[in-house]
């Protein structure tokens, strides 16, 4: 039976594409980015044991090597998430596809689909396509959240069952993208074209870091492709917070209101219809 490692379920979302959805996220991802805000999803766990002693609930355990973790005792107190120096959780649940379509079952009256994020969830590509055939059965929509580093082209049976992908694309130039994400932007870029011009891409996701990022550069190269394809494709300016982000960042300023209308209107005149700053 596909099993995928799972992070987190949240029932109802309203910002995980259209209308009401399941969103899931699942374990482990393959960027690096120095604004992650939960870099307890980047891999899955070691099984180092040095966790168990910082839960004050007793609700991680070792057994023959392998870590544990108890739900009917933990509080989410995060004290675990804290003392982990692998950027992991032992709140991963190995899911099966069947687990968690019986979950989904309960919500199905109240949502329109589900979504599957991460980590980078493209990583756990077979149990994204079995999940999503079943989903598909129950007359639910199925939406990817992407880092968008492995390349659509070669994933055409996940798009086939995909009805639409939300792409983050964090830096255009790759110098930057290599530096601060630790990883190569070319897939991203091609994805960026390749998904708008299948109508697969319904929205995309810059995170707008001052001062270290080039966000100008970004955000008029993206919203030229997005009006080359389809104007009205969202995209999404994130406010970069410093919560949660680990080294450097940890104190580093969010961008000012001005500076993101100034994005806007970069955007705007590059082409873009549907914009929104979050
Ligand atoms: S979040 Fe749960 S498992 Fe982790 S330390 Fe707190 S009580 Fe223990
Ligand atoms: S979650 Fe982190 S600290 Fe806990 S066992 Fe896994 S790798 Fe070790």
């Amino acid at each position: 039976m596909m099993t995928g490692f799972v992070n987190n379920i949240i029932p109802f979302s309203s910002v995980d594409g259209p209308g009401n959805r399941t969103a899931i996220f699942l374990q482990g991802c393959n960027f690096n980015c120095i604004y992650c805000h939960n870099p307890e999803t980047i891999n899955i766990c070691g099984n180092c044991g040095t966790c168990i002693t910082a839960c004050p609930n007793g609700a991680i355990a070792q057994n023959n090597s392998k870590v544990f973790w108890d739900k009917t005792k933990c509080c989410n107190c995060d004290a675990c998430i804290k003392a982990c120096n692998n950027n992991s959780s032992p709140k991963v649940s190995k899911m099966s596809t069947d687990d968690i379509i019986n979950e989904v079952t309960n919500y199905k009256p109240f949502i329109q689909g589900i979504t599957v994020s991460g980590g980078e969830c493209t990583l756990q590509e077979d149990f994204l396509i079995s999940l999503f055939t079943k989903a598909k059965s129950l007359g639910l929509t199925c939406f990817v959240d992407s880092n968008g580093s492995k390349d659509f082209k070669e994933m055409a049976n996940l798009l086939e069952l995909c009805d639409g992908v939300m792409l983050d694309v964090k830096s255009f130039d790759n110098s930057i993208h290599n530096k601060y994400i630790d990883f190569d932007n070319k897939h991203v870029l091609s994805n960026l074209d390749y998904l708008a011009s299948i109508g697969k891409l319904y929205e995309v996701r810059t995170v707008i870091v001052p001062e270290i990022f080039n966000n100008e550069e970004t955000v008029k190269r993206v919203s030229e492709i997005i009006n080359k394809y389809d104007p009205n494709i969202r995209y999404k300016l994130i406010k970069f917070r410093n919560l949660g982000v680990r080294h450097s960042l940890k104190s580093h300023p969010s961008p000012s209101d001005k500076y993101m209308d100034e994005l806007k209107n970069i955007s705007e005149k590059n082409g873009c219809k549907n914009i929104i700053i979050v």
